[in-house]
């Protein structure tokens, strides 16, 4: 089975902060907050509904899920 991961665009990423709302356990920001995906980015199964909703509610259309 292919790793899932999340990534984040940072030449896009604004700021919003809603994927950190959304899916906790996956994006971290740092200190002007920019998010970025956890450690690799890996998704666990049953993260993977969290992923999409961030990748859904992204404004900037700045999250992809890579598989
Ligand atoms: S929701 Fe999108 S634009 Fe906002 S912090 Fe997360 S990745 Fe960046």
């Amino acid at each position: 089975m292919n790793t899932v991961r999340v990534n984040v665009d940072l030449s896009r990423c604004q700021g919003h902060n809603r994927c950190l709302d959304l899916a906790p356990d996956l994006f971290a920001d740092d200190e002007l907050g920019y998010a970025s995906a956890i450690g690799d980015g890996e998704v666990c199964p049953d993260q993977e509904h969290e992923a999409q909703l961030a990748v859904l509610n992204c404004p900037e259309h700045a999250i992809e899920i890579t598989r």
